[in-house]
């Protein structure tokens, strides 16, 4: 229907999470319309995200470089992990200025259902900076998403950390977020309450 390039944008931002045919047809006819500096700033970006930003490798975050910035900040404390699902969602709790502490980044939630295994998360790299005894780890909260496949996350994280380290003290944010939605959507005060309101597992 359309000259192949046009065709090729289309089906790649088709490719987007919530994104349909319609849409990506529209974005593609305002991309062509745009000036060649606005599209062109357009594409240098996606490949210059691609090129620069990767993955903390100690907590997943997203990071320019091999730590992520809050990973790099001595003047955060390393005995608290935060375990979110997410990188989005370190913004969403950095938001409510209630945490000092540092985070691991999952890469999603257990979901027997679409295959995800605790192999396909960073489960078993939480395990072993809790386990580090160059960093003493005080407590671990669970901060993924108030959903079944969140809630049945935080509950396999739990029960393994209570095998493995007695010691850490492991909590959950507290009610009061909506249940089945996303840490992301949450607004700073009624996460920043569940977060001051987080109780032992
Ligand atoms: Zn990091």
């Amino acid at each position: 229907m359309y000259a192949p390039p046009i065709q090729r944008l289309i089906s790649e931002l088709a490719k987007l999470p919530g994104i349909g045919a319609r849409t990506a047809q529209r974005l593609a006819f305002h991309i062509l319309r745009a000036s060649d500096e606005d599209a062109g700033a357009l594409a240098a970006s996606i490949r210059e995200v691609k090129e620069r930003v990767g993955l903390c490798q100690v907590c997943f975050n997203l990071a320019e470089g091999p730590r992520c910035r809050i990973c790099e900040d001595d003047r955060r404390d390393g005995a608290l992990i935060c375990v979110v699902e997410e990188a989005g969602d370190v913004i969403s709790v950095e938001r409510t200025h209630e945490y000092r502490g540092r985070y691991h980044v999952l890469g999603g939630a257990l979901s027997p259902i679409d295959g995800v295994d605790p192999d396909d998360l960073k489960i078993a790299e939480l395990y072993r900076r809790v386990g580090d005894p160059a960093q003493p780890i005080t407590e671990v909260v669970l901060a993924t998403n108030p959903t079944t496949t969140g809630e049945a996350t935080a509950l396999h994280i739990a029960d393994a950390l209570r095998e493995r380290a007695p010691g850490v003290i492991v909590t959950r944010l507290a009610s009061g977020l909506p249940v089945g939605g996303d840490l992301e959507y949450a607004d700073e005060v009624t996460l920043g309450k569940a977060f001051a309101g987080r109780r032992r597992l």
